[in-house]
């Protein structure tokens, strides 16, 4: 099938060459070797999607220690999504670690934390008065959200939805829907995390149900089984991630919003994964005017270093008494000067207009595909996300029955091809796609061609 796209990418400068190259077999001899000396000093939990390690990563590809290249469809996670070395990043961090690279925000603080503030006071939906404080991981960021929400309200009860991913320290781990591979044997879980139905269009019972009925659907369960009085938070993410890139019917999220607002609970969105031009906005949160009472934010935020934030209503936050809030790393000066170039670079090269163009490419050639394969009745179930933050759910062809077995092996096949694709779902039955955003369009079409072709020999 060939297709046309007209270029709707600009181009931009890069310092590796755009383009997939295998040099050797899949994993290469140095990247074997390094897999046996892992194998032995490191932790067999802790594994990777990739049998191959990285030398060098910009742009749209990565390149391993043996030379190959691969078109990078992960951003390492939807982090990378100015590149993993984009260079306002690679210089701000370079001059900051000149000067200091520590001195803990609570001992001796640093403008860069202020400035970091200052933008996402004035980034994040609302024009209410905000405050920010800074940490190190998504998890973190959660964990603090629900302390200052609880603080805040008195109340204690957190509203977490099916198919949530919120981190895996223990809190969050609770928070998280899915047993395996995060929870399983790694409890007790943390009190007073209460699950609701979350909407989910493609899996739902009656496809007719609206956003506003399935968010009445879990406001029934709030009231009945907590009591809106004992509630403290409601914990979403505007679209799911690690849950299989799930997209809310229209008026799911905004009717939540307002039942909190009504009700004193404290509206938390978790855009650790959706923040920061991902899905065509800077949070995902705008795509239906949702203004979250605290939003907690990481991923895309700086640029790879680690840093997370809560950023919300000046008087929750406030509501926080003085030392109940920080952390020895938390708001690395290091981090928040990648943070601020990683920020003017999204601004400067429009992140969020180049999420939208990359949507406009990848849903029109995976529709195609889709239809291709047989429509309904083909592998292609259902095809969602907005921006650059898209997801196919394979099933058994002409059924809703995950498909976990050729979800892996599609992503197995295109990484044996030069291509980094990532899976998730609470099924494991999803591909997903979060491209750097500011990879070459010749090279994102490449990529998805070599999933096209994955899908098909998949039959
Ligand atoms: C990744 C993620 C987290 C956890 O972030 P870490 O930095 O891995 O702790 C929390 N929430 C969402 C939505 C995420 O995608």
């Amino acid at each position: 099938m060939s297709l046309t796209v007209s270029p709707s990418l600009p181009a931009l400068e890069s310092r590796l060459p755009q383009r997939r190259e295998l040099a050797t077999e899949i994993p290469g001899p140095a990247s074997r070797e390094l897999q046996e000396r892992r194998a032995a000093v490191v932790a067999a939990g802790a594994v990777s999607s990739m049998p191959v390690y990285a030398a060098d990563a910009d742009g749209g590809v990565i390149r391993d220690v043996d030379g190959n290249s691969f078109i990078d469809l992960g951003s390492g996670i939807a982090v990378t999504s100015v590149g993993a070395s984009a260079p306002a990043v690679a210089a701000a961090v370079q001059d900051q670690v000149g000067h200091f690279t520590h001195t803990c925000f609570m001992v001796t603080p640093y403008e860069g934390y202020i400035q970091v503030a200052e933008e996402l006071a004035r980034l994040t939906p609302g024009d209410h008065a905000k405050r920010t404080v800074l940490f190190n991981s998504g998890a973190e960021a959660v964990e603090n959200a629900v302390k200052i929400a609880r603080l805040a309200t008195g109340r204690q009860a957190v509203v977490a939805f099916d198919h949530a991913y919120h981190g895996r320290t223990n809190l969050t781990m609770g928070l998280t829907a899915k047993t395996m591979p995060y929870k399983s044997n790694f409890g007790p879980f943390a009190p007073e995390v209460y699950r609701m139905p979350m909407s989910y269009p493609y899996r739902e019972e009656n496809p007719e149900l609206t956003g506003p009925e399935a968010a009445r659907r879990a406001i029934t369960q709030i009231e009945k089984q907590i009591g809106a009085d004992s509630t403290a938070a409601i914990l979403i993410e505007p679209i799911q991630g690690e849950g299989g890139f799930i997209v809310p019917a229209e008026g799911f999220l905004p009717t939540l919003a307002a039942w909190a607002r009504e009700n004193g609970v404290v509206f938390i969105a978790d855009e650790v994964q959706s923040g920061f031009c991902r899905t065509g906005a800077w949070f995902a949160s705008e795509h239906e005017g949702v203004v979250p009472d605290l939003i907690t934010m990481a991923k895309g935020l700086a640029g790879g270093m680690p840093l997370s934030a809560v950023t919300g209503r000046a008087e929750l936050l406030d509501a926080v008494h003085a030392g109940g809030l920080g952390g020895t790393y938390g708001g690395n000066p290091v981090a928040c000067a990648a943070a601020l170039a990683t920020l003017e670079t999204m601004r400067e090269l429009d992140l969020a207009g180049r999420a939208q163009a990359i949507e406009d490419i990848v849903l029109a050639r995976l529709r195609a595909l889709a239809e291709e394969l047989g429509g309904a009745q083909g592998p292609i179930g259902d095809i969602r996300g907005r921006g650059a933050m898209l997801a196919l759910e394979l099933v058994k062809p002409g059924t809703t029955e995950p498909d976990p077995e050729t979800t892996k092996a599609v992503a197995a096949a295109c990484l044996a091809q030069g291509v980094l694709i990532l899976t998730c779902g609470t099924y494991g039955n999803v591909i997903r796609l979060l491209p750097p955003l500011v990879i070459d369009e010749r090279l994102l079409n490449e990529g998805l061609e070599v999933l096209e072709d994955a899908l098909r020999a998949s039959r």
